[in-house]
């Protein structure tokens, strides 16, 4: 038992040590996050607002334009989570470069641009740490970590079950699809609830849906996402499916079962 804690002390550790905007996170529910910003570098630190700051977009010129014939393919309706991974081969057509060399799935870059430029317009700087993130980085991190839980004399399963507590299943992280995005804010880069108050927190959950993104893992849905609330990580999924969550409340996983 002793082991076990300082085991996942030293993996938390590890993880902020690693991470461009650090993890505060109490073990109760998993998180996404833990694992997917252990690439970020702390690059994304120095470069608070991206380059682009000009042709403006206020937050009123999105509108959302309402409902839409839903397709059962539709690329931006894709669901990765831990009983859903991407399918075999999954890969994103083409990569596009953000501020602080983020990358995300080229189709969403124009629609995180105006976004950005947005909030730039009501005073409110978004720090992106964590974009897209491949399969085979993630692969990679997740089985260096069971590796390192064996040496230590755990057993493989074990390994993994400790490894998947702070690690996102490889293919079932939605940092996989070039969809997602952890957005923070230079003044506060701590993933905890408290960034929810903060005025970029606020300005994303009013705003990040006429841009097409969803706040993905509300506080009241953790029993559904099972991912804990995360009110820095917004995904994509269109201006018409982002007004249609916003307004009913719902999580993509509600929203995906009622279609
Ligand atoms: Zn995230």
């Amino acid at each position: 038992m002793k082991k076990t804690l300082l085991l996942c002390l030293m993996t938390i550790m590890t993880i902020i040590s690693m991470t461009g905007c650090s993890m505060n996170q109490n073990h109760q529910a998993s998180s996404q996050d833990a694992s997917d910003n252990s690439t970020v570098s702390s690059q994304a630190s120095s470069n608070a607002q991206g380059s682009e700051s000009s042709g403006q977009t206020s937050s009123e010129d999105a509108k959302p334009t309402g409902g839409e014939d839903f397709q059962d393919d539709d690329w931006r309706l894709i669901l990765a989570n831990a009983d859903h991974p991407l399918p075999d081969g999954f890969t994103v057509p083409e990569l596009a470069q953000i501020q602080g060399g983020y990358e995300i799935d080229a189709r969403i870059y124009d629609a995180f641009q105006q976004m950005e430029s947005a909030a730039e317009a009501d005073g409110v700087d978004l720090l992106v740490c964590s974009a897209y993130r491949s399969i085979e980085k993630q692969t990679s991190l997740f089985e260096g970590n069971v590796q390192e839980l064996m040496e230590e004399g755990y057993s493989e399963s074990e390994a993994r079950r400790i490894t998947g507590q702070s690690y996102a299943i490889p293919g079932r992280s939605e940092h996989n699809t070039g969809l997602a995005l952890d957005i923070v804010t230079p003044d506060y880069q701590t993933l905890d609830d408290g960034y929810a108050d903060t005025a970029a927190g606020k300005w994303l959950k009013n705003n990040a849906y006429k841009y097409g993104f969803i706040l993905r893992y509300p506080k009241d849905k953790e029993d559904i996402t099972k991912i804990i609330f995360e009110p820095w990580h917004y995904r994509y999924v269109g201006r018409d499916y982002a007004a249609e969550i916003q307004q009913s409340g719902l999580c993509l996983e509600e929203f995906l079962d009622q279609k």
